[in-house]
């Protein structure tokens, strides 16, 4: 074997254990080092995202009518409010701006 010949294979074994570059560390996801998460529905487009990578926004949601219940609340009432647990795709999420496009440095960047 030649030494070029050498030096190619050496080369082609280096490439191949080469690994793809990440754009994020976590893959965009939260689930870790656990296995499957559980599919959600996006409350907007209506698919299926896995739960670790669906944006959860919660919201209370009032039953009484704001006008009427301000007049309520004046006279010492209380009402409970309705937990509305929603959960987004990443596209409706960049879309309604829950969460925002970073660039390459903020995204690596650690909090
Ligand atoms: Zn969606």
């Amino acid at each position: 074997m030649s030494q070029l010949t050498f030096y190619l294979i050496q080369l082609y074994i280096k490439w191949g254990k080469r690994k793809m570059p990440k754009k994020r560390k976590s893959g965009g996801r939260s689930k870790g080092s656990k296995g499957r998460s559980k599919m959600v529905q996006c409350g907007s487009c209506g698919a299926q995202v896995p739960r670790g990578k669906a944006k959860r926004v919660t919201q209370y949601k009032s039953l009484v009518d704001w006008s009427l219940g301000k007049e309520l609340r004046a006279q010492g009432a209380y009402f409970t409010r309705q937990r509305v647990d929603k959960y987004y795709c990443i596209s409706c999420a960049v879309h309604r701006r829950i969460v925002k496009v970073r660039s390459k440095i903020t995204r690596h960047q650690k909090y």
